[in-house]
């Protein structure tokens, strides 16, 4: 088996609010921008590890979202939707092996997170 690293780049946007934070507290939209990395088997019949528009498909259901009402993410910053990704990419093909998400709501400030975690 041959192992395999797919990466995808882009954009969405989406809005969120973080209760009770001073700054973020009230409803706001962000261009978030997205990397996601996967590593995995390569399908002998594909040639793929994953289709890049699957990918993105998936990161982009959240455009023209409220994040806050995907339940599963908990409260929408960053980090956690880094987590809600990368989780859910993961679960979605049992032959990767790592799955990377990184989030960028504004330009310089990034959360990324690894599936699978060591730390789980
Ligand atoms: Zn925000």
């Amino acid at each position: 088996m041959a192992l395999a690293t797919v990466q995808v780049t882009g954009q969405f946007y989406a809005s969120h609010w973080l209760p009770g934070h001073p700054r973020c507290g009230e409803l706001h939209s962000h261009i978030w921008s997205y990397h996601v990395t996967i590593t995995g088997e390569v399908n002998p019949e594909t040639g793929m590890v994953a289709d890049f528009h699957d990918i993105k498909d998936r990161v982009e259901e959240f455009n023209g979202k409220t994040l806050n009402n995907f339940e599963s993410i908990g409260i929408p910053t960053s980090e956690n939707i880094c987590i809600y990704l990368a989780t859910n990419l993961a679960w979605s093909n049992p032959t990767f092996t790592e799955v990377e998400v990184q989030i960028s709501e504004k330009e310089g400030y990034v959360s990324a997170y690894t599936w699978p975690n060591k730390e789980e």
